[in-house]
């Protein structure tokens, strides 16, 4: 029987929860249990694909084209396996579902009210992935925080289920803040007694609390703790601050918070976790040999969640290349052809980040100008691909007015159009072209080295594409398209085989980036970047610290 283990959230917002169920379903895998994770997010949009990234960070996609939470990502990056449609779920669908069931008049004349409705579909979805005996622990993460009005029917369900399943066969674990009163010198306990108060007073108690500190819980305090929270004392665990988020696995295990969660479901420890990978991937990223700065132009720069997977391909990528990658988040609004050296002069390679619409287009045109004339590695994603041509058709081509039709409907060089399937569509929530779709790549170009292959897949999330029309012309002039999509002919890569390293691709390579398998693209980049910088200086940038792990 499929065993379910809940992770919620109390105090505040933003104490790692997804970094928390990632962990724990990490070492729980390396145990040898069949593990996935699935969220459960309390708003109403139906996925997070309409949400400006400023609102909720990055969309995450995965192979089965779901626009998804961006913790889905760190799901993917830890197991090393995909997730699907089924992982995330919103209220916004639940309600969804459970309305168009009511017009096709599937209550038979019934009142359709929170409970049971609600929660009954609440409950449904979360055990869809334990169907089909695929596996051994699901772990599900509450998204919000215990106390807000609209994660109740989340925690109503779960309290079903763990009457419904017993204790043994849904666990709760709450993610809890113990705060550092620097004044009174005292770790205070205080704000998480009351949000288990809280959660208590819906029916629900934790098992285990997973409490996060900026100074390690000393005995007694555990003790406290377990004593008025009503948990074992074993059931404390310490979550200090950790210089990176790959760092947390092992300080859940060093906590064995793998083990009381086994021993609470009545389950055999399994065998030791092999985490020597991990561990020699944890190593290289915290004492590199050498530094590369790498320029992200964007126009989210601001935001750290905004390109998540982007910075997390970077850090495996940097890991592999025993090079710590210092990102420059260059904004792209503010860069113009006079201020283009000045600000991006000192870089060792430009990347031009994915995004929609007009603002900060210009910049990252100039951006890509830059690093095509003075030979700076350059790697351009979805929208960065795509401006990337229109640079080339500019500059290059000497079509003054060319543009993607997305920025500019009118222009007379429609270098980047809309997709035939795309002209129709009026709605905008999952309609873009999303998820996996194969390419081939021309065997002999840069992208099918760095591969290793010709056939690739990689996954979507756009509506334009490169125009076919122009493909003779790019070519004739420098500019390959050497992948395309086997079934439509649509562009997928780009590159100029002259300059050292200048790729464009329509996919997100970023979302298949995991610490077990760093995405090739990215390794070649950070690569290119060090030889970029070495051919400038002589050397690569030494570093001598003890620990530089992200920061
Ligand atoms: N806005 C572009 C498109 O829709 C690029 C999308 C992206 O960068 N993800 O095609």
């Amino acid at each position: 029987m499929t065993k379910y283990i809940f992770v919620t959230g109390g105090v505040t917002s933003s104490l790692g929860k997804g970094i928390i169920a990632a962990s724990l379903a990490k070492l729980l895998q390396a145990r040898g249990f069949r593990t996935t994770i699935q969220k459960f997010d309390p708003y109403i949009n139906v996925d997070p694909g309409t949400l400006n990234p400023y609102e909720h960070g990055e969309c995450y996609v995965t192979e089965d084209g779901a626009e998804t939470d961006l913790d889905l990502g760190h799901y993917e990056r830890f197991l090393n396996t995909y997730t699907s449609q089924a992982n995330n779920v919103t209220t916004g669908r639940i309600y969804q579902y459970v309305i168009n069931k009511e017009r096709e008049g599937a209550f038979l004349g019934k009142t359709v009210q929170v409970i049971p409705h609600i929660t009954d579909e609440i409950k449904r979805r979360m055990t869809l992935l334990g169907k089909d005996n695929k596996y051994d622990i699901i772990i599900t993460e509450l998204g919000g925080t215990v106390g807000d009005i609209e994660s109740l029917p989340y925690i109503e369900a779960v309290r079903q289920m763990k009457w419904e399943m017993g204790d043994e066969n849904a666990l709760v674990v709450h993610l809890t803040l113990i705060p550092y009163l620097r004044a009174a010198k005292e770790l205070k306990t205080k704000p998480t007694q009351h949000s288990v108060k809280m959660m208590s007073e819906h029916g629900l108690n934790p098992d285990i609390l997973v409490c996060r500190t900026e100074e390690p819980l000393y005995k007694d305090l555990k003790r406290k703790i377990a004593l008025f929270c009503n948990v074992t004392q074993d059931a404390v665990i310490e979550a200090l601050d950790a210089d990176t988020i790959y760092g947390v696995p092992l300080e859940m295990m060093s906590e064995r918070l793998d083990e009381i969660c086994l021993q609470k479901m009545n389950m055999p420890a399994g065998k030791e976790p092999d985490l020597n990978k991990w561990k020699e991937f944890l190593n290289k990223l915290r004492y590199p040999k050498s530094k590369v700065t790498i320029g992200l132009i964007g126009k989210y720069v601001e935001l750290q969640d905004a390109y998540k997977s982007i910075l997390e391909a970077f850090i495996h990528a940097g890991a592999i290349n025993e090079c710590k990658v210092e990102i420059r988040n260059i904004h792209s609004e503010y860069l113009t052809p006079e201020n283009a050296r000045e600000k991006l002069q000192n870089l060792d390679a430009i990347l031009v980040a994915p995004g929609f619409g007009h603002r900060g287009i210009e910049g990252k045109i100039d951006a890509i100008r830059y690093a095509r004339e003075n030979k700076i590695p350059f790697f351009g994603i979805c929208l960065g691909m795509q401006m990337a041509c229109v640079e080339f058709a500019r500059n290059v081509l000497g079509m003054a007015n060319a543009h993607s039709t997305e920025m500019n409907p009118d222009t007379h060089n429609a270098v980047i159009s809309m997709m035939e399937e795309q002209k129709n569509i009026t709605q905008m929530g999952g309609t873009m072209r999303l998820g996996a779709y194969d390419c081939e790549l021309k065997s002999g170009s840069k992208a099918a080295g760095i591969y290793g292959s010709t056939r690739i897949s990689e996954r979507h999330r756009h509506r334009y594409e490169f125009n076919n029309e122009y493909l003779d012309a790019f070519e004739k002039a420098g500019m390959v398209p050497v992948g395309t999509n086997p079934a439509t002919g649509l562009v997928e890569v780009v590159e100029i085989p002259e300059h050292p390293f200048y790729v464009g691709v329509q996919f997100h390579p970023e979302y298949k980036s995991t610490v077990e398998n760093p995405h090739p693209l990215f390794v070649a980049f950070v690569k290119a970047a060090k030889e970029a910088q070495e051919k400038r200086n002589g050397h690569n940038h030494p570093i001598f610290q003890d620990s530089v792990a992200e920061g």
